[in-house]
């Protein structure tokens, strides 16, 4: 498996995650604060009532199930007009849905990024191997009819 980390990481400020507010990064900083899961391209159920957030194994038709990027990361709202672009200005309205191991997550909620962050452990691969990221195990959205999505919710990590 390659180590290549398709996320530019070089050159960012020592540990800005831990003392920068997320609303003053820089755009490479904010991107890089991305640790390549590929969960956040789930698709997702949410009870109506309670609003908990159940993730599925089906993904986004554009998600590569074995690299965990989007295909067509650039012109992507072309395919899937309702893909969400997190920003620090939708954060505070978009954590709650995000997968609870998302960088952008824990540091909303004050919590420290964990230690297969590539960003912490200094290789894209920490992530697959701590079980993390989504390799491998996606079945894609068109294989699936919507009504059956709820035999295919998953288990957060722990
Ligand atoms: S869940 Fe968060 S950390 Fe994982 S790919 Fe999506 S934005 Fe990046
Ligand atoms: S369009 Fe790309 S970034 Fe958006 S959910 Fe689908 S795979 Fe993920």
């Amino acid at each position: 498996m390659s180590d290549r980390d398709p996320i530019d990481r070089d050159g960012l400020r020592d540990r800005y995650w831990e003392r920068v507010p997320l609303k003053n990064l820089n755009k490479r900083e904010w991107e890089a604060l991305c640790d390549g899961c590929g969960r956040c391209c789930l698709n997702k159920l949410e009870d109506p009532d309670t609003q908990e957030i159940a993730f599925t194994r089906v993904a986004c038709r554009l998600l590569d199930g074995e690299t965990c990027r989007c295909a067509q990361y650039d012109i992507r709202k072309q395919f899937v007009p309702d893909c969400v672009v997190l920003k620090p200005s939708n954060i505070d309205e978009i954590a709650y849905w995000m997968p609870p191991t998302c960088a952008y997550r824990l540091l909303h909620e004050g919590k420290p990024l964990n230690d297969w962050h590539p960003l912490i452990s200094g290789t894209a691969q920490t992530v697959h191997d701590a079980g993390i990221s989504v390799q491998g195990w996606t079945v894609p959205e068109f294989e699936v009819p919507e009504e059956e999505w709820e035999d295919h919710i998953i288990e957060d990590p722990s």
